[in-house]
């Protein structure tokens, strides 16, 4: 079945709806696929209070700006309105409850194989997101333990672990903070189980100054130099929490991102003061589990009743395109829009980076243009013709 379409997005999250949006601002007719059956799935069913640590005007989407009395940093609710209302824009054809099953090469363009058929189009955007398949690590004794374990991709509050023991496992942003809620809200102990000690970021502060807007000018320097005054910066935030379990990370923050697509743990200061409170007790890293509890590494045991896996996702891109030979390190893209990955092909979003989500729409822009280009240049018998001929391509877009 061929799509009327110049592009088919695949994932409504921030990434494909940037794309859409600057696609359709440049005139083009895009196609958004989702296998949920509401845009934003991913935020949807994040934990109750998340409240995204970017700020709010690094997070949005292309030329639309959060409305007025917006917090510094939106609540999971507001960013999941934001990307509802845009989605909702004329232009952009959403056709949610369909999952993509894969992507092949077909003629000059791309078959996308859904459960209810094929959809063709000469372009294709990838945007399914770093957090698809949350990871639980294949701990020895894992089966035979009779407490509660769950990924944090399933926690929503802490009311079912008022009065539990609870260790969290892994210590980046969700970690800490679901450790921080839980302390403060009743549950009888928290642990906090770290493999390997995390880089802290202040998620605002010198003041009002929101941390990503200090971390994205830091981008900008050569790497050694921004981990150099990041650190700095941390011992200045946080002092030294050496003797509470979190001694400093010995990959320096910018040289962690770059070269392994780790990202710091971004917290409130409050979560620290939890740490050195003994609030929350941090622990070495979870290494087996039996009935009862579980063996830490360096031999010690404790007795959660509950255990909570903060422990990341993986891309889940192989199913999709991993017979395209364009996936590299990590099953991540080898290369991202708005350069394609093949003629036609290109990966949005899959960004590790300051100000991540609203960079998304910087690079969509620059992608529509891209596949403007391209559409125009194509041999005539292939041309698809644009949506609104009288608008030519790349004539309008709102400013950001
Ligand atoms: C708890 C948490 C908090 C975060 N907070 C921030 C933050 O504050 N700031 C920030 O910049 N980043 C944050 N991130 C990272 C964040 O996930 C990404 O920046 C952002 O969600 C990525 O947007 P996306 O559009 O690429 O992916 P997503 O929002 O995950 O969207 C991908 C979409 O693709 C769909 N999909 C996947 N596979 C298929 C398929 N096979 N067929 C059809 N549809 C499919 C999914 O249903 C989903 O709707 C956070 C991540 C987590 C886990």
């Amino acid at each position: 079945m061929e799509s009327e379409h110049h592009v088919i997005i695949v994932g409504a999250g921030v990434a494909g709806i940037a794309s859409a949006l600057a696609l359709k601002d440049a005139g083009l007719s895009p196609l958004v696929l989702d296998r949920a059956d509401q845009v934003a799935s991913s935020w949807r069913s994040r934990y109750d209070s998340l409240r995204l640590n970017t700020w709010r005007r690094f997070s949005h989407l292309p030329g639309r700006h959060y409305p007025k009395g917006t917090g510094t940093f939106p609540s999971r609710d507001q960013i999941v309105e934001h990307i509802e209302r845009h989605a909702g824009e004329d232009g952009v054809e959403l056709r949610l409850g369909t999952s993509v099953e894969r992507i092949d090469r077909s003629g000059g363009g791309w078959a996308v194989h859904t459960a209810a058929g094929e959809l063709r189009a000469p372009q294709v955007i990838v945007a399914t997101g770093v957090d698809q398949a949350p990871v639980v690590p294949d701990w020895p004794g894992r089966e035979t333990f009779e407490g509660r374990l769950i990924h944090s991709s399933d926690y929503r509050n802490p009311a079912p672990f008022s009065g539990s023991r609870v260790l969290v496992v892994g210590a980046g942003s969700s970690g800490m903070e679901i450790a921080h809620e839980l302390a403060m809200s009743g549950a009888a102990k928290v642990w906090l189980a770290v493999r390997t000690p995390p880089n802290l970021l202040l998620r605002q502060g010198p003041g009002p100054v929101p941390g990503d807007l200090i971390a994205t000018w830091l981008w900008s320097l050569p790497t050694g130099m921004a981990d150099r005054i990041a650190r700095f910066g941390a011992r200045m935030d946080f002092g030294d929490l050496s003797e509470y379990g979190l001694p400093p990370a010995e990959t320096g923050v910018f040289t962690a991102v770059r070269a392994e697509g780790k990202v710091p743990a971004i917290v409130d200061a409050e979560v620290v003061e939890a740490i050195k409170e003994r609030r929350i007790e941090v622990v070495p890293a979870l290494v087996a589990l039996d009935a009862s509890g579980v063996e830490l590494s360096g031999g010690a045991r404790i007795e959660p009743e509950a255990v909570i896996c903060a422990t990341g996702y993986r891309r889940g891109l192989e199913p999709l395109v991993g017979h395209l030979d364009v996936l590299g390190e990590r099953g991540m893209p080898k290369a991202l829009a708005p350069e394609a990955a093949a003629p036609g092909l290109r990966f949005a979003g899959f960004l590790f980076r300051p100000g991540a989500l609203g960079f998304m729409g910087k690079l969509a822009r620059r992608t529509a243009k891209a596949i403007a280009r391209e559409l125009r240049d194509r041999p005539s018998a292939e041309r698809v013709p644009l949506s609104n001929p009288n608008r030519p391509a790349m004539s309008r877009r709102p400013s950001s």
